[in-house]
């Protein structure tokens, strides 16, 4: 029995084979006082390779990385498996069942409390769960995200420049082996408390990516993020490349970066009103292109305002929704970064 505060598993993690159970999480309140609230875990062990650790639901409102780990599970066998897969769909089960970002029980987001706590509610001791027992198992950590239900996203894997070479070599192959159409490079630090910090304090390798977003399931998102897994995974010697070859149903792209860190810009806006998008997820705007016209809400003689490109890139992130309000995000535009200065960046 692995325990952390009110969370408990009873599945031996360490068994060779292949087995499921849950992840129990006791939360006495009106709804919940004689029960448990049961998050899937399956692990599949082949042998003595390295062990990846994939996590969906880490957002409860993000769906293709719940239906890539369950696919792993039911679509793998031991025999596919040189190493170990711990296998975990929808790691904040509350905010899974109410279709939210972050937890209804406690207002937690998953990927802001790592490495989690004692004593501090459902969320943080589900993180602390992962942190003690998940992490110093995993050589490989897998984050699957979709942007949420704000927001829709390129397909892209997350790489983060932690400022050492080596560890900064080994995300840049882990991006090109995962092969997603894009990879948006970060700093270390840019999000705290994120499952990508933990796992590399952890001393894990460890790769994060968005797939699409809107609260939708997007195929050709799930399908970027079902062959790249499959590539990695077969990378990084855990899953049997014919295993790979079995399952992939196309191959993997040659990534390409760009840069979501300090060359990056937020179009904002900055009053209650309609927005009418100029531009679309992915397309490449020069610096101040129009990218948005906000209408005001009441007033129909005022003329729109024009919401301008502030740096030249590629439209990375988009809001979902028209209506919109002060400090409210439009895009995230990024510029791209070629391969040999990516190189030349990490050293
Ligand atoms: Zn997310």
């Amino acid at each position: 029995m692995n325990r952390y505060d009110t969370v408990t598993c009873e599945i031996d993690l360490d068994a060779p084979g292949k087995a499921s159970g849950w992840i129990d999480l006791s939360h006495s309140d009106n709804r919940h006082d004689f029960g448990v609230i049961r998050s899937p875990i399956g692990v599949i062990a082949g042998g003595e390779g390295p062990t990846a650790l994939v996590v969906g639901g880490n957002h409860g409102d993000e769906y293709e990385g719940q239906l890539i780990t369950r696919r792993l599970f039911e679509a793998l066998e031991p025999q596919d498996v040189a190493g170990r897969l711990i296998l975990v769909p929808a790691l904040n089960m509350p905010a899974v069942m109410a279709r939210t970002r972050v937890s209804p029980l406690d207002g937690g987001n998953m990927n802001r409390v790592f490495p989690g706590a004692t004593g501090q509610g459902p969320t943080r001791a589900l993180a602390g769960f992962l942190n003690r027992h998940l992490l110093p198992r995993a050589g490989l950590v897998i984050d699957l995200h979709s942007g949420g239900g704000t927001t829709n996203y390129l397909d892209a894997a997350y790489l983060t420049l932690t400022g050492d070479p080596a560890q900064d070599r080994r995300g840049a192959a882990l991006a090109r082996a995962f092969g997603l159409p894009w990879t948006m490079v970060v700093g270390l630090g840019s999000t705290g408390g994120d499952l990508d910090s933990a796992a590399l304090a952890a001393g894990c390798a460890m790769i994060s990516c968005e797939l699409g977003g809107m609260a939708q399931v997007s195929p050709q998102s799930l399908g970027h993020g079902w062959n790249g897994i499959l590539n990695l995974l077969a990378h990084e010697g855990i899953v049997a490349p014919e295993a790979t070859k079995r399952l992939a149903t196309g191959p993997g792209c040659q990534t390409r970066f760009v840069d979501l860190g300090a060359g990056s810009r937020q179009v904002t806006a900055m009053r209650h009103a309609l927005a009418e998008p100029l531009v679309e997820l992915g397309d490449e705007v020069a610096e101040g292109q129009p990218v948005a016209k906000l209408y005001d809400l009441f007033d129909i003689t005022q003329a729109p305002q024009v919401l301008t490109a502030p740096v030249a890139g590629r439209v990375l992130i988009r809001r979902r929704n028209g209506l919109v309000g002060h400090g409210d995000h439009l895009f995230v535009i990024g510029p791209e970064i070629a391969p040999e200065a990516l190189d030349r960046r990490i050293g």
